[in-house]
């Protein structure tokens, strides 16, 4: 389990059912038989602040995640 302080302050944590998802690739899910064990371990780990909204993605999954802010429309 890892937890991260997301900027805002919220924590966040990546074994929140509600806010912790996985990414993959359209490439990744055809290479494979449909299999959701085997796509959920390839993906790319994503945690999202259930607070303010950014978005931490672990392309890396040694480093630091990168952060994605929501803009404000209008
Ligand atoms: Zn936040």
């Amino acid at each position: 389990m890892a937890k991260t302080r997301c900027r805002c302050g919220n924590l966040i944590r990546d074994d929140d059912p509600d806010h912790s998802m996985v990414l993959n690739s359209h490439r990744a899910s055809e290479d494979l038989d449909f299999d959701g064990t085997a796509l959920f371990g390839r993906g790319t780990d994503m945690l999202r602040c259930a607070a303010c909204g950014r978005l931490w993605v672990f392309w890396d999954e040694h480093g630091s995640p990168t952060e994605y802010r929501p803009v404000a429309e209008g």
